[in-house]
Parts: structure tokens; sequence; C-alpha cells
């Protein structure tokens, strides 16, 4: 049996390696090539294709695949915002999501809000130019602070269940409420984690509804000093509208590991290239906020669990069987 492994990273070959002896049979194409109408070429007489987030899942692919007899797709990630679900479900092609535990994007999301306050940014800035002094690096503790939470699913819950240890206050939003998360924090409108909290965190997915929660309005309805931690999607905020509170003072800080209009550029060694996110280059001079490259989620056993759902997804559905990570 034969599938096709797209965006392959080096550090995924071990276990997709791992893989091929686990199950007798299996041959994997491996390409470091993003998905698209040329490169499908690649999965010329597989029964299933991989991918991570970088390759847009349109209908023409979907309908190309569909010609191929190419009937199962997963995605090496959670976020499916890159798939057109529909497209796939009209073409009778299956589609599965990765599953991974949700502690490594919850612990980097705390390490992001403790980095905010203790102001780490421009105190490794100092140090790697022998200037030890104090001024301007007054801290904040968690202890005392309320802290919003908006998504209360694996991840948001995780955050919620590593702050409980802070002695920070927790309220939390979701379109459902979790009894899980109630042990932890306080469910309440957005309304009121705009308004009352000095840290708010998003852990929902992109959605229509999601889209630009955080924007010039939402913004405006904040402590004046509030720090936004966004570890799900950059979409999520409008980024203009953050960058002109990060300008005008009206928030205290912003810690982003995702950013609108990331791909082709987060993942990547950019370092020869002409880069025309403008927002990106901008904000990130800012001693109050904190980038990273789309890697909250990057564990080894988040990657492990990621190749063994993109893999073996695939080969249940060339068997006609279900598998838990199942979507389409
Ligand atoms: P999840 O599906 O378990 O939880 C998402 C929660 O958001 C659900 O409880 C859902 O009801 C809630 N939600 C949906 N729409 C909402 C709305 N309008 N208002 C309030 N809540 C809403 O997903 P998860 O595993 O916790 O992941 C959350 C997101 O994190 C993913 O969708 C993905 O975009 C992002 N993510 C980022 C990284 C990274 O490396 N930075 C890694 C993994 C996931």
């Amino acid at each position: 049996m034969k599938l096709c492994v797209y965006e392959v990273r080096p550090d995924e070959e071990e276990m997709l390696h791992a893989l091929e002896k686990k199950h007798e049979g299996l041959e994997i194409v491996k390409t470091g090539e993003v998905l698209n109408e040329e490169t499908i070429a690649l999965a010329g007489g597989c029964v299933g294709i991989s991918t991570l987030g970088q390759s847009h899942m349109t209908r023409a692919l979907f309908e190309k695949m569909a010609q191929m007899d190419i009937h199962a797709y997963s995605c090496r990630c959670i976020g499916t915002n890159h798939v057109d679900l529909e497209a796939a479900k009209s073409l009778g092609i299956k589609v599965a999501n990765a599953r991974y535990s949700p502690c490594g994007v919850a612990d980097y999301t705390v390490m992001l809000m403790l980095m905010l306050l203790r102001r780490y940014k421009p105190a490794l800035w100092r140090q790697q130019v022998n200037d030890y002094s104090l001024g301007g690096l007054m801290g904040r503790e968690l202890r005392g602070m309320t802290v919003g939470v908006i998504g209360t699913g694996r991840i948001g819950l995780t955050v919620m269940q590593n702050l409980s240890g802070f002695g920070c206050k927790l309220l939390c939003n979701d379109l459902y409420k979790n009894p899980e998360a109630e042990k932890f924090g306080t469910y309440t409108d957005l309304d009121t984690i705009y308004r009352t909290c000095d840290i708010i965190t998003l852990h929902t997915p992109l959605l229509d509804s999601t889209w630009h929660m955080i924007n010039e309005r939402t913004i405006g309805k904040m402590k004046k000093d509030v720090l936004l931690i966004n570890c799900a999607r950059g979409e999520l905020m409008d980024i203009e509208a953050v960058t002109h509170a990060i300008e005008n003072e009206e928030i205290g800080g912003v810690a982003l590991d995702v950013f609108e209009k990331e791909d082709g550029i987060y993942h990547h060694d950019c370092r020869t290239d002409i880069l025309k996110n403008r927002a990106m280059a901008y904000l990130r001079q800012f001693p109050n906020v904190i980038m990273t490259q789309h890697v909250a989620f990057y564990t080894k056993e988040a990657v492990d669990s990621m190749v063994v759902c993109g893999v073996e997804s695939l080969l249940a559905f060339a068997k006609g069987k279900e598998y838990p990570t199942e979507i389409v």
C-alpha cells in the first residue's frame, strides 16, 4: 500500500521510517514539497495523501485526488482552516486531522504569559550586551491577576489547569461549557473578559465567528495594561488594530506564536528573501511584543503523534476502517 506524505520535515523522518517497518507492505513517498496542482503528480498510485498546514486543500485539489482514485486525506496538524472540508465531503474523500497532547501548547502559552509579565525580552537583549541594569525591567506577578481564557477545548482547559497553581483568578468563555474547566474558573461573557482581565489568551479555532475577534472595538474595552496571548491562529486578531494599540500604549503587551499571513514565512529560512509582511517586520521591534514562529506545538511527543495519526488514519481509511481523528 502506497501513501504520499507532503511537507515532510527532517524531524518527522525517523517516525515515518518506523511506521514503514511496523506496517508490512507500506511504502511512503516522502517529499518536502507542499501539495499543489503540480506536485500532486508525486502521489500517482497512492491510496492516501497527507500534508501539514502549508498546503491549501482546495476543492480543485480534492477533485484532482478523486480523479486519481485517491479517497483519503490527512493533515498532520490540529487546525483544519486550510482544508475545504465541504469539498472533501461532497467528493467522498475521507479526512482526518492529528491529535496530540495539548500540554505542549498549553505550557508554551503560560511561558509566554510569564515572559511578558517579567519583561524577559528586554532583559535578554541587555544580557547580550553586558547591560545588567534593572531600570524598566520591573515585572508583575500572576498571583492576584485575572486571566481570561477564550476557548476551553483541549488546549484552553490545559492552560487553566496549568494556571490553577499560580493563584490567579480564572475567567473563561466558550460556546459550550466544559465541566472540567468549571473546576478551575468561571464561565462568563466575552465582554466581561475584555473589560476585567489582566491577561487574555485565545484558544478557539479560526472560524468565520472568531476571525478578527480581537479588533479595534474589542481592544477598546480592555484594560490599558492588558496582555494578549495568541497561540491559536493569527487571523483571530486584526493585526493592524493590535499594532495601533501597541504603538499608542493602549495595551500592555502581546505574545504571538502565530501571525496573520504567516504562510510561506514561518517554518522557512527566509534570511535572503524579500518579506512582504509589514506588520510582522514592524511589530517584532517592540520590547513588549514577543513573537515566535508557530512553534508552540513543537515537541518530540507532539511530532511523533502527528506523524502516527497522519499515516495510520490513511491506512485505516484505505482498509475501509474508522480512525479516531476522522473529521469527514
Ligand atoms: P478544541 O477544538 O479542543 O477547542 C476549541 C474550543 O474553542 C472548543 O471548545 C470550541 O467550542 C471553542 N470555540 C469555538 N468557537 C468559539 C467561539 N466563537 N467563542 C468561544 N469559543 C469557541 O481545539 P484545541 O486543541 O484546544 O486547539 C485550539 C486551537 O489552537 C486550534 O484550533 C488551533 O488553531 C490552535 N493550535 C495552535 C498550535 C500552535 O502550535 N500554536 C497548535 C495546536 C493548535
